[in-house]
């Protein structure tokens, strides 16, 4: 077996990071406490993470409140709250809700279709008494820790099925920003990353709406049918139409590192670090669970290595900010003291 020389990130990268990556609490302490809850929020911020990240969808009155799905059922008792509000198709939306209606529900650990637990090892589905926050909420809890402690921890909030709010009338971007900048978040200096998606809605916000708030650009595999073509985003020349209106991309972490194959065949996009870099990208990763580790990885720590030391990304993703807090303390210590 060869070393990293020929399929691992270039040379070149090592002088590309010239801060440490940045530790992203993925829908909070997740990996400890129900996502997307103000507990979770303050778990977060207590172990060190540097952003904390709310996903954000409407609700019929227009506010917006953090849930990762357009659907409440997967992480509320909705089915056992309001039984007649479910759709032909059998989902409940939050957008069918009021916030006053959804603020009776009780928040769970996330379940899939048939109820069943999808992390068991987390926080039990049954137990503790939890809310689904506003965005307001949230910025006002981690602003308040930052006056508090005299910390600045950031957000990084997610645009979620922007389209799908379109076609029901909504403007999830504008509203968001319009949050945002009521708390301070309105320039380039902003202590946050907005993040989507969807091309077409970053570029409306940058361009028609003026906001020079930093951006991501998600990307992941054009087998998840969420629209846009990622495969033509990722080409150098996609990088670079990125580049005109974010400051970085969101990748999943299998589009860099495959879990199918041993190495060196794992490494299915060996130059896209290096060339999101060369279009003044910085690269993010989702998502680090110690819970559902690759193949290719045998503990957290090593898969930490792998993406942190080796590819050299400028940030992560993680269910388990504390773990990435302290993998960052022994590894990045004596290069950044
Ligand atoms: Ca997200």
């Amino acid at each position: 077996m060869g070393g990293r020389l020929q399929l691992g990130p270039v040379p070149l990268l090592e002088k590309m990071q010239k801060t440490l990556p940045i530790v992203i609490a993925h829908r909070g302490a997740s990996g400890y406490l129900p996502e997307h809850t103000l507990e979770g929020t303050i778990m977060a911020y207590a172990m060190g993470a540097d952003f904390i990240e709310p996903d954000l969808v409407l609700t019929r009155d227009n506010i917006p409140i953090i849930l990762h799905d357009i659907y409440l059922e997967y992480t509320t008792n909705v089915q056992e709250v309001f039984p007649q509000k479910v759709q032909s198709d059998g989902h409940w939306y939050a957008i069918d809700l009021t916030l006053s209606e959804i603020k009776t529900l009780s928040v769970h650990e996330r379940t899939d279709e048939k109820g069943q637990v999808i992390y068991p090892q987390r926080f039990p589905v049954q137990k503790g008494s939890f809310t689904i926050p506003t965005l307001s909420e949230q910025i006002e809890r981690v602003q308040g820790l930052n006056t508090s402690t005299g910390r600045e921890i950031g957000l990084y909030p997610e645009l979620k099925e922007p389209l799908f709010h379109e076609k029901r009338g909504y403007d999830l971007g504008k509203t968001v920003l319009a949050v945002l900048k009521q708390y301070g978040y309105h320039n380039k200096k902003a202590n946050l990353f907005l993040q989507c998606f969807e091309p077409s809605v970053l570029q409306k916000l940058r361009f028609e709406e003026k906001s020079s708030l930093p951006m991501i650009q998600l990307l992941g595999p054009n087998e998840w049918n969420i629209g846009p073509d990622y495969e033509a985003m990722l080409m150098p020349s996609g990088l670079k139409t990125i580049a005109q209106y974010a400051d970085g991309i969101g990748l999943w972490l299998y589009q860099i590192q495959d879990e199918r194959d041993h190495y060196p065949s794992y490494v299915v996009n060996p130059h896209i670090v290096h060339d999101a870099h060369q279009a003044g990208l910085q690269v993010h990763v989702y998502t680090f669970r110690k819970d559902e580790l690759p193949k290719y990885a045998h503990s957290f720590k090593a898969l930490l290595r792998i993406f942190l030391s080796e590819w050299k990304v400028e940030g992560v993703f993680t269910d388990f900010p504390d773990l990435v807090v302290d993998f960052r303390k022994t590894h990045f210590a004596r290069e950044h003291a």
